[in-house]
């Protein structure tokens, strides 16, 4: 367990997307990037013998290095100490078990002891906690329920993980108080369910709290989510953490932003949690999800070195101790996108990482190095997906890449085709040469398939010009001719060439003091909510009445909306080849609305039902569908 007051470093938990940043302390010999290995790294034989592989940490990045050490040396004497009761246990599956998706305890259970004796002929010892090491005699100690004892290593591999991050909340002790991380956790979640709960708060709306909150009210809960942050899912970008604020909604969870829990009163029947705002939140559960940090005490008291308390490894997972590698949510990694430094608290970086941890103690020389990960993380949220894969603003914004970002609404297949939903998409690429830089997605269907391939994109370096030129997989009910991702390509080498100028929902304070808000959308659209003072154009009239337009912005710019983008963008093209100085806004009123939030009905006009003729709600997905390209 983390110590008390071990909280140098607080990672969110599975916000793939927030880079922390922190002053880093380099030891002695590590260059900045840490690409160079410590020459010493390497686990010599003991003499003669099997090569003695001792793990801490039985569960992702641990139990795949592991593994993958027995597939390439059958002589191996391969140990893995857990502390805990279970190894090889599917963490990411715990939210579905609190909600009952996965009924049965067993499914998460991947393997046992017994199972990994069987097949590949590990010594696999759970409750076994490793409380000291001791690089230069190469042994750990472990405590177990038979007494401490030591154990000897050639290769020792630390993949022991993170902890929850405790903030210092009066009352947090409550046993009313939960996290979800172990699969004790989640049957403990599950008991107080089946005892009575009936109102839980989950304190953190990152992506783990968001499938607990899920969970809970799938369970008959009355949900409430507090988020620190201004909106929830903090990586990703606001206008798309709106879509998702609207369907944690639609669930019947209460959602929270901007505030904290200042303290949680204890009581007899509930407890209350007090806000930071002053509200009082009475909870029979309150999920504490409000990060994780790496679980290194241990570590850092063997005089490895760690950054923040993450360890420092090299691009074959070396620590600054011989014999010693490092892999997993414990371990600092350099940012593919923006070099930043950070531990990435995701699955499949630890898992990928354990295989090449095995590769490099039993085959130096020609193991894989480590790639920096693109941080792409996805979550389930009702009906909807959110995902995200590389940079996003701020993190780009913090490392002072310049960069332009698009929106997009494509649908996610052919739009006759039945079920034709958009998808809702954000891409950052450089202003200079066009890489991309991050993606991120919103929608309920195909979203998973869209950041998959920007994420592949990412990681092999491709600019917007190379999205357009994918040939990706189409037929009617699985895509469209132009694939999202090729439309962001396309988009993407119109604004960098100049094709397209955009404007940003952002700058609508100064567009409305300084330009005509010209609005393209049919009258029927625009009756539905619009600007105050904008003049609507529907744009299939709008070459016929340049004139008016004209007239109306009077010498001054013209800004155009339409419902997506793209309309206000075949317009710009009519207005700037016609010698007006004209931008079209980037992801349209969809977007316009999303970053307005729960602002957006005193910011927009909507005229009294009585004035307005017959139009369509475009207030839903299904509806906004008669407005796509
Ligand atoms: C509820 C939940 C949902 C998640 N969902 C996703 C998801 O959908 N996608 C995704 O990519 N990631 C997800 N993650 C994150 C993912 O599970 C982690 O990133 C990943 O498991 C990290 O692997 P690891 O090997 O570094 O650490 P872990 O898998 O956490 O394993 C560390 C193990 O080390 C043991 N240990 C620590 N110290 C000691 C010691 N001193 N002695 C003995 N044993 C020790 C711990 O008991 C623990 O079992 C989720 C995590 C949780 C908790």
């Amino acid at each position: 367990m983390c110590p008390p007051g071990y909280d140098r470093l607080r990672v969110e938990t599975y916000r793939a997307c927030t880079p922390i940043t922190w002053r880093p302390r380099y030891p002695v010999g590590y260059s900045r990037t840490v690409t160079q290995a410590p020459k010493t790294a390497q686990a010599p034989t003991a003499a003669g013998g099997p090569t003695r592989i001792v793990v801490v940490g039985g569960v992702a990045g641990g139990m795949s290095c592991a593994a993958r050490a027995r597939r390439l040396d059958e002589t191996a004497q391969i140990t893995v100490l857990e502390r805990g009761a279970f190894v090889s246990y599917a963490s990411c599956g715990l939210p579905y078990h609190v909600g009952g998706e996965i009924e049965d305890t067993g499914r998460l259970l991947v393997q046992t002891p017994g199972s990994l004796r069987a097949a590949l002929d590990l010594d696999v010892r759970t409750g076994h906690d490793v409380v000291a090491l001791d690089p230069v005699r190469r042994t750990v100690t472990v405590r177990a329920a038979g007494g401490t004892s030591e154990v000897g290593f050639d290769a020792l591999v630390l993949a022991v993980g993170a902890c929850p991050v405790r903030p210092p909340i009066d009352g947090l002790d409550s046993p009313r108080v939960r996290t979800l991380r172990t699969v004790g956790d989640a049957v403990g979640l599950r008991r107080d369910i089946e005892d009575g709960a009936r109102r839980a708060l989950v304190l953190g709306a990152g992506f783990i709290g968001l499938e607990a909150a899920e969970a809970l009210a799938r369970r008959g809960l009355a949900v409430t989510v507090v988020e620190l942050a201004d909106h929830v899912l903090p990586p990703l970008e606001p206008e798309l953490a709106h879509l998702v604020t609207t369907e944690l909604r639609e669930l019947g969870v209460n959602v929270r932003v901007g505030v904290g829990a200042a303290a949680i009163e204890q009581g007899v029947d509930e407890d209350v949690v007090v806000l930071t705002d002053g509200h009082r939140v009475p909870a029979d559960l309150v999920v504490l999800s409000v990060g994780v940090r790496p679980d290194t005490a241990i570590v850092e008291a063997a005089g490895i070195a760690c950054e923040a308390g993450a360890i420092i490894v090299d691009e074959h997972g070396r620590t600054s101790a011989p014999g010693v590698w490092a892999v997993g949510d414990a371990t600092v990694s350099s940012d593919a996108v923006t070099g930043a430094r950070r531990p990435v608290p995701l699955a499949g970086p630890a898992n990928r990482a354990g295989r090449l941890v095995a590769d490099d103690i039993l085959r130096p020389g020609s193991a894989r190095p480590i790639s920096g990960p693109v941080g792409t993380a996805i979550v389930r949220v009702g009906r909807l997906t959110a995902a995200i894969t590389g940079a996003n603003r701020a993190a780009l914004d913090r490392a002072g890449t310049p960069h332009r970002t698009l929106h997009l609404h494509p649908l996610q297949h052919a739009g006759y085709f039945p079920g034709a939903d958009p998808i809702h998409l954000v891409v950052h690429v450089a202003q200079d040469g066009g890489r991309l830089l991050g993606a991120q997605a919103v929608g309920t269907d195909g979203v998973d398939r869209r950041i998959d391939v920007l994420a592949t994109a990412i990681r092999a370096g491709l600019d917007a010009g190379d999205l357009i030129d994918l040939d990706l997989a189409y037929s009617p009910p699985y895509g469209q001719a132009k694939d999202a991702v090729n439309l962001a390509g396309m988009v993407a080498t119109n604004v960098l060439d100049g094709t397209l100028r955009l404007w940003y929902s952002e700058d609508l304070p100064e567009v409305r003091e300084t330009a005509l808000v010209l609005d393209v959308r049919s009258t029927a659209e625009y009756t539905t909510g619009h600007l105050p003072g904008s003049l609507n154009v529907p744009h299939t009239e709008l070459r016929a009445r340049l004139d008016e337009v004209r007239g109306a912005a009077a010498g001054r710019p013209v800004r155009v909306l339409c419902a997506s983008g793209v309309r206000s963008a075949i317009a710009h093209r009519v207005l700037a080849q016609s010698g007006f100085d004209s931008a079209s806004l980037s992801g349209g009123m969809l977007t316009l609305r999303a970053v307005l939030g729960d602002a957006a009905d005193d910011v927009l006009h909507v005229p009294a039902p009585s004035s307005c003729p017959s139009v369509p709600d475009t207030s839903t997905p299904g509806a906004r569908r008669a407005f796509q390209p």
